[in-house]
């Protein structure tokens, strides 16, 4: 009798176990649930969207480039054809990601406008996540969202410098892609917050991997680009190469690239560290080094981020998005 009713609860705890493991073994993740429903009902899709359904460069009056060399598309905002784009997708569902940080003053200044104007403008009529990075979870602004769009807060450690603050995103972001990002989304931006959307920042900026034109030297010549120059840096880059100096305040594509980005970004800042050198701008030199060694699959024009109060310029008459301008020595973290 007395082993009787020892063994029954050992059987339940075993069955229970028998029953845990099943579930582990056939768990599902919803975002793979999705991606097996696509394959089977492949046939009932129509083909896929190509380059030339939606885009067509004109000449813009500025010395620009349309397409590169090799082959990416530059996003300017004649060039497209958002009616093409909004079909396909309303077909297509996806669900976009956008990452962004503020630490410190970042919080008081620029989350609550970034974000309301991101719901506003930012990828309008397709579900989106904004994964907000935060040091101080008290102080995140409660926001109302419009329909399909959803806030995810995370709070970090605060770096005392902010060249940290900046270049330790690139660590962030690849941690959050491998634990969750990459199952709830389809495509990803990664943004400064000392930013405000103007305009209807679309379907057309999405690709694989996403590059941002730097407003600053979009016109300049390799010589003259601002790179990482010194060749104890990982970012080094020689003298007249590269393609195009690129903005770090916004950069994207799928998941899977966006890890790679940062990934590789934040491997070879740590790889400075050890070295004891910091690259001329940070994560942003790390970031061009990427891009000329992988070259990014679509280049958005500056309009897509235009400094705040530059005189406007041939060429440059929709800006999407904006950044504001800063008393840097007040605003960033200090030792
Ligand atoms: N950042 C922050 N607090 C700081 C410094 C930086 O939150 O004290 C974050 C914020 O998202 C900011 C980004 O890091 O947009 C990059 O820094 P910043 O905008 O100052 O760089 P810049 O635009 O001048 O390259
Ligand atoms: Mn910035």
């Amino acid at each position: 009798m007395r082993y009787r009713r020892t063994i029954i609860p050992l059987l339940l705890l075993l069955f229970l176990l028998f029953l845990w493991a099943v579930h582990n073994k056939h768990h599902f993740r919803p975002k793979k649930l999705q991606q097996v429903y696509q394959c089977w009902s492949m046939n009932d899709q129509p083909a896929k969207l190509q380059l030339s359904d939606w885009y067509s460069p004109k000449a813009v009056n500025t010395a620009s480039s349309l397409i590169t060399n090799w082959s990416a598309p530059v996003v300017w905002h004649s060039f497209y054809n958002d009616e093409i784009l909004e079909n396909y997708y309303a077909k297509h569902k996806i669900t976009v990601g956008l990452t962004v940080f503020a630490v410190g003053r970042y919080i008081d200044y620029y989350l609550q406008r970034f974000i309301a104007t991101a719901d506003r403008h930012f990828m309008v009529g397709q579900k989106v996540i904004i994964y907000v990075m935060i040091d101080d979870f008290s102080k995140m602004p409660w926001m109302p969202l419009s329909p399909h769009r959803s806030i995810k807060v995370f709070e970090i450690e605060r770096e005392k410098r902010w060249q940290d603050v900046s270049m330790m995103r690139m660590k962030i972001i690849s941690e959050h892609i491998v634990d969750h990002i990459q199952y709830e989304v389809d495509f990803l931006f990664c943004m400064d917050v000392d930013q405000v959307f103007l305009r209807k920042y679309g379907l057309e900026t999405l690709g694989e991997s996403v590059a941002q034109l730097h407003a600053y030297w979009f016109q300049e010549n390799a010589t003259q680009f601002p790179y990482e120059r010194s060749t104890l840096s990982e970012a080094y880059i020689p003298m007249g190469e590269g393609d195009f100096y690129y903005h770090a305040a916004v950069f994207g594509g799928t998941p899977i690239q966006v890890l790679n980005i940062t990934r590789e970004c934040f491997r070879k800042i740590m790889k400075d560290k050890e070295n004891n050198v910091e690259a001329v701008w940070h994560d942003e030199s790390h970031l061009n080094k990427y891009f000329f060694l992988h070259k990014p699959t679509k280049i958005l024009s500056p309009e897509y981020c235009w400094p705040f109060r530059l005189p406007a310029i041939s060429g440059i008459n929709t800006v999407k998005l904006y950044w504001a301008q800063k008393d840097y020595n007040y605003l960033r973290v200090k030792n």
